[in-house]
This record gives C-alpha cells, structure tokens and sequence, in this order.
C-alpha cells in the first residue's frame, strides 16, 4: 500500500496539495500551520501534490504512477506564481 510523508520542517503552509488532490488525502493542521496526511488509503498515485509542492515536501513510497488526469486551469492560473 502507498505511504505518503510530508517532511514536517519543510511544509510551509501553502495548502496548495490539499487545493490539487483529486481523492481529498489531506487536512490542514491549522494549530501548526502544516498539512498533515489524513486519507492515505485512497491516493491514487498521480503525484500532483509532489509535482506542485513548492518545498519538495513530499516523499511518496510503495506507490504505483497514474497518468496525471488532473488538470484544472483555473488552479494551474493560481500556481503561476510558483513556476
Ligand atoms: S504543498 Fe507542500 S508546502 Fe504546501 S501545504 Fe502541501 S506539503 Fe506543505
Ligand atoms: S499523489 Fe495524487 S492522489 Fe495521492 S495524495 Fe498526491 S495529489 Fe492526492
């Protein structure tokens, strides 16, 4: 099965990951101001969330790669900044 880990120290807040995941994996922690995993078992493996997180976060392992279906102009609008 997946497991996901979001690098505690690395996580700056921007909650760009919970804005991108198709199958809703993570809440906020607004007490720490991080993202925190909470949905593990239904990640599909696309890897938006690595793809767009701006600290490099993330750290997916035992997972299978799907074509990234995931495509929302108005959301890739708000990530121009980071590109
Ligand atoms: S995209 Fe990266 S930095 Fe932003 S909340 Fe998610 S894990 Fe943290
Ligand atoms: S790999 Fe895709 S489905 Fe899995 S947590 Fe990241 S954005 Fe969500």
């Amino acid at each position: 099965m997946i497991h996901i880990t979001i690098h505690d120290k690395a996580c700056r807040g921007c909650q760009l990951c919970l804005d991108i995941c198709p199958t809703n994996v993570f809440t906020f922690d607004a007490a720490a101001a991080k993202a925190t995993v909470a949905h593990e078992e239904d990640c599909i493996g696309c890897l938006s969330c690595s793809y767009l997180c701006p600290s490099g976060a993330f750290r997916h392992e035992e997972h299978r790669i799907v074509k990234n279906f995931y495509r929302d102009c108005e959301f890739l609008s708000r990530m121009e900044k980071f590109l």
